[in-house]
């Protein structure tokens, strides 16, 4: 996986669309990719801070800065 579909797949959890199958690949890319980690570990934090561990959907202002947000970090990567 490279860190541009990691970003991808970073998105669907966001949006709770991240099939299982995916999350494992993901994890196995955020293990040797210390850049994508802390992306993840942002956007986790921020999905927990929403939804308190429970299944709110978050909202739709909050999903979109969060998607700002990351675009604009890979892009500063230049990937
Ligand atoms: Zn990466």
């Amino acid at each position: 996986m490279t860190c541009k579909e990691a970003f991808q797949e970073i998105s669907k959890y966001l949006d709770g669309e991240l099939a299982e199958d995916f999350k494992h690949i993901l994890e196995e890319h955020l293990c040797k990719c210390a850049h994508c980690k802390v992306v993840f570990d942002t956007t986790h934090k921020v999905i927990e801070l929403y939804c308190d561990g429970k299944l709110f959907p978050m909202p739709d202002l909050v999903r979109t800065r969060l998607h700002e947000a990351l675009r604009r970090k890979y892009r500063e990567k230049a990937l």
